[in-house]
């Protein structure tokens, strides 16, 4: 634990800096199996809100995991490690007046629901009185079955043949959200669907200006 250490204040705050991006900072985040759809709907909902001139970032599972949490596997303590630190980078960038795309199998309600303590806490530190959340949950919902056929990256294949251990939905457990804002059921609907339904959501929450 490092000693000696004090919060330094910035003079610029964080309605400043949405008051120049004329936006207001958010993180979304995507929960759900490998090849529920969590990376494609994020990378089409960024199009669709860049295309509305409004600033994001995508944080994917896979490439967090070749930098910032490149020292981290698949066991329990490591999946918990891995959400805590991409639930501080979302702080920082919702902080920075982002709308914030985190897409993240992350199986267990707990490590969740900490992101979204740190995010929101009891709603006292949001810019307008707590009305509008910070963190928003989306369940990208597909039965492991879908999921499976689909396997995009073949991975599904592997963990059932027994490559890949601590594998979502196969070998390690998925806790679906109890509290999500929002259920995309990707097997019923499509991209398109899912993305409207997405900005119908941010719309009618007062996020999009
Ligand atoms: P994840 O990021 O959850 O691991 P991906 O987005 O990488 O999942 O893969 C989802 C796969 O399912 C892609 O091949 C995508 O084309 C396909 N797919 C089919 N229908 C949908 C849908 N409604 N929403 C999202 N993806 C879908």
């Amino acid at each position: 634990m490092a000693t000696n250490i004090t919060w330094h204040q910035s003079h610029i705050s964080r309605a400043d800096r949405e008051s120049l991006l004329n936006q207001r900072g958010v993180t979304i985040w995507f929960t759900g199996l490998s090849g529920s759809g969590k990376s494609t709907i994020a990378t089409a909902l960024e199009r669709e809100l860049h295309a509305n001139k409004i600033s994001t970032y995508i944080l994917d599972g896979d490439n967090i995991r070749h930098g910032l949490c490149s020292d981290l596997g698949f066991g329990p303590g490591d999946r918990q490690e891995n959400i805590r630190r991409i639930g501080e980078v979302c702080n920082l960038f919702t902080d920075a007046g982002l709308i914030v795309l985190a897409a993240f199998v992350s199986p267990y309600r707990e490590d969740r629901d900490k992101v979204r303590l740190l995010l929101d806490g009891n709603g006292e530190s949001n810019p307008d009185n707590g009305k509008r959340k910070n963190f928003i949950e989306v369940y990208v919902q597909a039965d492991v079955e879908t999921c499976e056929q689909r396997d995009p990256k073949g991975l599904y294949a592997k963990a059932k043949a027994g490559e890949i251990k601590n594998f979502t939905g196969i070998s390690a457990p998925f806790e679906e959200p109890e509290k999500a804002e929002l259920v995309l059921k990707t097997s019923e609907n499509s991209v398109d669907e899912c993305v409207s339904e997405l900005m119908t959501h941010l719309k009618e929450g007062g996020y999009l200006s």
